[in-house]
């Protein structure tokens, strides 16, 4: 997913009112045709560092 896209899908979940989201399916994210390295996800556009959705699948980041 694109940053702009990501950030529009901020904008609409701030304008329902910020719910609670539970982040069901995260994408990478791009800016400019490049990987950031972060995911996005595709219900609310929040972005998260590898390292916080590693977490999230219950796989800790380690070096
Ligand atoms: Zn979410």
């Amino acid at each position: 997913m694109q940053m702009d896209e990501a950030k529009q899908l901020r904008a609409e979940w701030a304008a329902k009112g910020s719910p609670p989201c539970d982040h069901p399916q995260l994408l990478k994210e791009y800016y400019l045709g490049t990987q950031t390295g972060d995911k996005v996800c595709t219900t609310c556009g929040e972005d998260f560092s590898e390292a916080e959705w590693r977490a999230m699948q219950g796989r800790p980041a380690r070096s």
